[in-house]
């Protein structure tokens, strides 16, 4: 046991290479403590003259809470001079790393702490500024610092990828417009694993990712899997040609009920004049509806057909409905050759005249997608871990209530759903 009171007060403290010079304790505030550098004698870094102090200045860090009280580091930091009058260097303030980097108003320890908190356990900035007792944006600068040396410094966050997916994210709703941000999430589908984020949802952004990944990088790629959409697709097909392209299910079974709650929307108008109100028995229907039919309990399913009786007197939305269901079941095939088969009939049948419009459209765009649709049969890896990792993503968003800039929704992303290497916290350099 130490009794040393001096001792005992560095111990608390707890920082190397640091006197304790006192405690100052106001009724309202943190707690200050007020430390120097053991630091006595330094070289000039020109001339390496001994040289001396020329001045002190406190600097006041943000530290973490000790015993239940916000805490601030009040640091005592020394102005050097050369003495030598020959020498250029003049005067330079003493740093210390450990202490604190420069620049940033946190301590190292509280930067890396902080960085922990927002990143791996997706708390609210605001949440952890409120537990230090300082604002949004120290504690931000101090996650993206650090954040972004753990995400980009580590060569070894990711190596080889063979299943490599695109996808559209919606980033925010910005101005009084609520105009749109896009971004794309690259990840490697396999380990579900966010590879990386870059802005928009055009093909720009992700051939120029792909393309600084280098030769090795895209030789081993190969399924390429994607959403319906064009860009993704013409990325593929420029910077991945050997790779087998892949339509991710999620976004098949998402276009289904897409098309369907277009068919609903459409003949709610024209059977009752208006937009769907909460008494319509088709707006009342459209959670039913894309529900999975097989999570309708039997009161759920005579509720939706009861529904749709009164509803839907051409029984049009029920087609479409019929459709998702039918489209759903593609992946209960396990043969490839059999869910071709499959796939082009259902193109075709969904294209009859007696179909809804929606409906005709649905099946075009499955024969257009066929082969990258059938491709997940013989493929066959589960679309698990891109859905895992967009709900990671949406568990950042709603930490984050939007992200304003871009950077941010970056690194929070990376940390929380890239699988950055933990361990290496303790030791990366801050940005
Ligand atoms: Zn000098």
């Amino acid at each position: 046991m130490e009794t040393n009171p001096t001792r005992m007060c560095e111990l608390l403290v707890g920082l190397p290479d640091v006197n304790v010079l006192g405690v100052e304790d106001v009724a309202t505030g943190p707690l200050r403590i007020h430390v120097e550098l053991r630091t006595q004698v330094v070289g000039c870094p020109q001339c390496g003259v001994v040289a001396h102090v020329k001045d002190r200045y406190e600097v006041e860090l943000i530290d973490l809470p000790a015993f239940g009280r916000w805490t601030r580091l009040v640091w005592h930091k020394r102005r050097w001079r050369c003495p030598d009058s020959g020498c250029r260097v003049g005067s330079w303030s003493e740093q210390n790393s450990r202490l604190a980097p420069s620049r940033q108003a946190l301590s190292d320890r509280a930067g890396r702490w902080v960085t922990r908190q927002v990143g791996e356990s997706a708390r609210s900035v605001n949440e952890v500024a409120g537990e230090l007792g300082c604002d949004w944006h120290t504690v931000n600068d101090a996650v993206l610092a650090y954040g972004t040396a753990l995400v980009d410094d580590d060569p070894e966050r990711f190596t080889l990828v063979r299943a490599l997916g695109l996808d559209e994210v919606l980033v925010v709703r910005e101005g009084e417009y609520h105009r749109q941000r896009f971004s794309t999430q690259v990840v490697d589908v396999a380990r579900g694993q966010l590879l990386d984020v870059v802005p928009g949802r055009s093909g720009v952004e992700p051939t120029a990712w792909l393309n600084r990944q280098g030769p090795a990088f895209l030789a081993h790629v190969a399924y390429g899997t994607l959403d319906l959409s064009g860009p993704y697709r013409a990325v593929f097909d420029a910077t991945l040609p050997y790779a087998t392209q892949v339509a991710d299910p999620f976004h098949v079974v998402k276009l289904a009920n897409q098309r369907l709650d277009e068919c609903r929307r459409r003949v709610q108008n024209e059977v009752f004049g208006h937009r769907g109100h909460k008494t319509d028995p088709l707006y009342r229907a459209r959670r039913l509806l894309t529900m999975a039919d097989e999570r309708l309990v039997d009161k759920g399913r005579e509720k939706l057909l009861g529904l749709l009786a009164a509803g839907d007197p051409k029984g049009e939305v029920a087609t479409a409905w019929h459709a998702k269901e039918v489209v759903r079941s593609i992946y209960d095939l396990d043969n490839e050759v059999i869910a071709l088969a499959f796939v082009e009939r259902l193109g075709h049948d969904l294209q009859d005249e007696s179909c809804p419009p929606e409906v005709r459209a649905l099946g075009r765009t499955l024969l257009h997608w066929k082969q990258q649709i059938v491709a997940w049969h013989e493929a066959h890896f589960s679309n698990a871990p891109t859905e895992s990792v967009n709900n990671l993503i949406k568990r950042v968003k709603r930490a984050a209530f939007g992200f304003r800039s871009f950077t941010n929704y970056r690194v929070r992303s990376l940390l929380y759903a890239g699988k950055p290497n933990w361990d290496l916290l303790a030791t990366v350099t801050p940005r």
